[in-house]
């Protein structure tokens, strides 16, 4: 966040622009206006000779008076063990909502942080949280069949909204959405904490940089062993698809940050083991190639049928480099190998973790109080629903299939993130 403050904003800047936006929506409290905000993180002597290792900065939150409030829509996996306890890590969030079908489930949540009941709502009274002065954005973390109907009815209840991705699980609803969000004058994120966490960023700086050279073919693998056959994510209706838009669609976003540029063709290939009861519905196991702009190629794979795997490799002229595990949650293990001589080096390097849920929410909180345009907008998951469908086309026909040539970069990326 330091950088946010440097790069033009003072913190006092920063924090009156905090105050005046939800003082404006009535929903700063006196005495949150009245404590008092650090200038910049706390200075601590440092314990190790500089030959060690950087810590780096404390955190530098914001008072909890002055942090937005967000609602989190749907308590399933990932909300209760990622995102909630997210919030914990979050300089500029505060977690003040719960949203779910099932009410002792949410009021045993909200207890447990400390949300009011009289923030606890089902799906169906949702609409009034339109009335809750201490929610600003909407976490919405449903099955994906219903990212657009509560991204609408968020939006219209006049909410910023972060919907978890896959964005939709069609290129309208996803048009929908952005449209709904543009009608009610409020900010759309897709939650691609990839696109926010330092070793991916890292990774992402090499590629643009061209520190070994131009990239010559990317390699990304996302998949893992998917159990009940019951659950939704393998129901058509409910999931929009198998493990294309789930955990397929990791390696499709994260290719296209690391490039920042867009594909012009890709061909695709499914299969689904015959008698397999989690695959009546939705694929098992997807490849796919991409053409890019600069000559880039890559290679991608994915499978709800293989243990879990999350990967990949860049090749660039004079060196490699990549991150294994690339996708997880946390562990991230950036890799490099390059000549020297007659010295091949392998590195690899330790960047250190951030919570990639803290990073992101704090992202959208940081656009919606300077009014940005968050890096991954909704324009950014509309791309990926459009990718995917051509490549289930290709994988269908057997053909390539070509998509609208792009060729500026990062173009429906927002805001850099300051963080990370
Ligand atoms: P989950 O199955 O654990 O939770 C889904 C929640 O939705 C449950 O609380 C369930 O009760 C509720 N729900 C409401 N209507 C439902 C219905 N008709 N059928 C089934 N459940 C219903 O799923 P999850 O793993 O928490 O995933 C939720 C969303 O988050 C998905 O869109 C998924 O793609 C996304 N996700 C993202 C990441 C990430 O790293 N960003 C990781 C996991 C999941």
């Amino acid at each position: 966040m330091p950088e946010l403050f440097s790069a033009g904003l003072s913190r006092r800047a920063f924090i009156q622009n905090a105050g005046l936006g939800l003082a404006s929506a009535g929903l700063l409290t006196s005495a949150a206006s009245a404590a008092p905000a650090a200038e910049k993180p706390i200075s601590l002597p440092p314990l190790g000779a500089s030959t060690e290792l950087d810590p780096g900065e404390p955190p530098l939150p914001l008072p909890p008076g002055k942090r937005l409030g967000v609602a989190v829509v749907g308590l399933g996996n990932l909300s209760v063990a990622q995102i909630i306890p997210a919030f914990g890590e979050s300089k500029l969030c505060k977690l003040t909502a719960l949203v779910s079908g099932d009410q002792n489930k949410a009021r045993e949540i909200a207890a447990q942080h400390g949300v009011p009941e009289r923030s606890v709502y089902s799906y169906s009274n949702y609409d009034s949280i339109r009335d809750n002065p201490d929610v600003d954005i909407i976490y919405i973390v449903l099955p994906n069949s219903q990212h657009a109907e509560f991204t609408v009815r968020g939006a219209q209840a006049g909410k910023h909204i972060l919907c978890e991705k896959p964005m939709a699980t069609s290129v309208k609803e996803c048009r929908q959405m952005i449209d709904a969000c543009k009608t009610a004058g409020k900010k759309l994120m897709i939650a691609y904490r990839i696109q926010y966490e330092p070793n991916n960023r890292f990774m992402r700086s090499l590629v643009q940089s061209q520190k070994y050279g131009p990239v010559k073919v990317i390699e990304a693998v996302n998949g893992q062993n998917q159990g009940d056959p019951s659950q939704w994510r393998l129901k058509k209706a409910l999931a929009g698809g198998g493990s294309l838009p789930d955990v397929g669609l990791y390696c499709l976003n994260t290719t296209r940050f690391l490039t920042g540029e867009e594909p012009l063709e890709v061909m695709g290939s499914l299969y689904s083991t015959p008698g397999d009861p989690r695959f009546k519905e939705v694929e098992e196991s997807v490849t796919w190639q991409m053409r890019f702009p600069s000559g880039i190629l890559s290679n991608n794979a994915t499978s709800y049928g293989f243990h879990e795997v999350r990967r990949y490799r860049v090749n660039a002229a004079t060196g490699w480099f990549g991150m294994d595990p690339a996708f997880a949650y946390s562990g991230l293990q950036p890799m490099l190998s390059y000549a020297e001589g007659k010295i091949e080096h392998r590195e690899t390097p330790i960047l250190g973790q951030k919570n990639q849920f803290a990073l992101e929410m704090d992202h959208m909180a940081e656009c919606v109080i300077l009014n940005k345009m968050p890096y991954t907008p909704g324009e950014e998951g509309l791309q990926d629903q459009v990718i995917m469908e051509a490549i289930y086309k290709s994988a269908h026909s057997g053909k390539p299939v070509s998509l609208p040539h792009i060729t500026t970069r990062d173009t429906f990326r927002g805001t850099e993130p300051t963080e990370g």
